[in-house]
């Protein structure tokens, strides 16, 4: 394997060094992000490529939206050809992408109809509406009362009214009025969600798992009780998959492990290919049949490109391929990383190729670690504090993985060391 070395041509000529990138990004971009010290300037499948010319394996994937890899060929070819053919109409038009893309993704899901957005935060404000819409008319909530439920520590994005249901201080803090209409309840506790609905509850929203809350996974036999409480007591039941969807998790839907079929999926992340923003909420017609003309709509939903990579992302997701990859990669991942429980890891959790690994908060944060593990070619993001997630793509080969992890072992081990640096200085002073 060669790690670090050799120039792939990323670097062009007139292309500044690192410490200018990241001076510009300093001084001109707003800080709303604190990113890692590299600046990547290619990628090809699981690797990237800095300014510098030094190669790191992605374990982050863009948040799982590059699932499929960097610049997937079969993904940049439907691109090309669209790209060649018809951008952009604006929905104010049909075009021939459109109603294919639709009716593919609604057979690989399962469900009637597809309305498709661009971000994830754009397809849980969709579903918010739409479910509200039911609740008024299908339900017969009275006007202006309905309410939906969500789990603490989830992440759905960051619009006004998402952060609104987030119990994450730097998400919420200053962004208020909150917007009204949402309870929490602990995830995990179905007993507790059983209390919390009433006559007014149009809609639980869940992560199946909670992928920004460091892949927490449901308690056995959560979903099926989320199921079977939102049947009996006429509410939908909303999973946002737009993370651990589209073979993350070994299946194309995390539900599928539980055995349970909501009534919303929220699609997005890998739906695009890492090539564009596509987003999507999917359910049968008694839901998503509400909307009328002029209800909802976005400038560039379901536009020709978007589509065109959405259909090849659902085509290459229709063979198992990838979730079968995902599947084997991740027991593999998992039988590795448990190795590393108790030595400078205090709990792994994982499912398909997709693990939060809980740092010993006594050797330093989730950030060093993260830190360390760039300087030896390996690219991780911690997620609150002292969780990384490991979510490489899903076209990684088994020995990097196994690389990836002895670069972690090795970074806890050299961590460990600086630990007791202090105590023998001391013993010797
Ligand atoms: C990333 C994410 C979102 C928001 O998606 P954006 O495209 O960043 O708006 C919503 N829900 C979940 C579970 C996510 O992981």
């Amino acid at each position: 394997m060669s790690l670090l070395t050799g120039a792939t041509g990323a670097t062009g000529a007139s292309s500044p060094g690192v410490a200018e990138h990241l001076r510009l990004a300093d001084a001109h971009a707003a800080q709303n992000y604190a990113p890692l010290p590299v600046v990547i300037a290619a990628a090809k499948g699981a690797w990237v490529t800095d300014v510098a010319g030094n190669r790191y394996l992605d374990c982050l994937s863009a948040y799982s939206a590059v699932n499929f890899g960097h610049r997937n060929e079969r993904i940049l070819a439907a691109a090309r050809v669209q790209l060649d053919r018809l951008t952009l109409t604006s929905r104010a038009f049909g075009h021939d992408q459109f109603g294919p893309f639709c009716a593919e993704l609604a057979e690989l899901v399962g469900k009637q109809l597809v309305l498709p957005m661009n971000t994830g935060a754009e397809a849980v404000e969709s579903a918010i509406k739409v479910a509200r819409k039911w609740g008024y008319l299908v339900k017969g909530v009275p006007d202006g009362r309905a309410t939906i439920i969500v789990a603490g520590g989830n992440f759905h994005g960051r619009t006004t009214t998402i952060i609104s249901f987030s119990d994450d201080p730097d998400a919420r803090a200053d962004f208020g009025p909150y917007a009204p209409g949402f309870y929490t309840v602990p995830y995990g506790d179905a007993a507790a969600l059983a209390d919390a609905i009433d006559e007014h509850t149009v809609a639980v929203l869940l992560e199946p798992v909670q992928g920004e809350a460091g892949v927490i996974l449901p308690p056995p036999g959560y979903l099926g009780l989320v199921r079977e409480l939102c049947t009996r007591e006429n509410v939908l039941f909303i999973a946002d998959e737009i993370q651990s969807g589209l073979a993350r998790t070994g299946r194309t839907l995390a539900c599928e492990h539980y055995g349970v079929v909501p009534d919303i999926y929220l699609l997005g992340k890998a739906l695009g290919g890492g090539v564009v923003p596509v987003s999507a909420v999917v359910a049968d017609q008694d839901v998503l049949g509400l909307l009328r003309p002029g209800q909802h709509g976005s400038t560039f939903g379901g536009n020709p490109l978007a589509c065109a990579v959405g259909r090849a992302v659902v085509t290459m997701l229709s063979t198992g391929e990838y979730q079968q990859r995902a599947r084997h990669l991740g027991e593999h991942l998992h039988r590795e990383l448990d190795a590393l429980v108790g030595c400078g890891v205090t709990a792994v959790r994982c499912l398909g190729l997709w693990a939060g690994v809980d740092i010993d908060p006594t050797l330093g944060t989730g950030r060093e670690v993260c830190q360390r593990l760039l300087e030896r070619g390996v690219l991780a993001k911690e997620t609150h504090g002292a969780t990384i997630r490991l979510a490489p793509p899903l076209v990684v080969e088994r020995d990097e993985l196994s690389w990836a992890v002895a670069a972690l072992h090795a970074v806890l081990t050299e961590m460990s060391r600086d630990d007791t640096t202090p105590t023998s200085v001391f013993l010797l002073s």
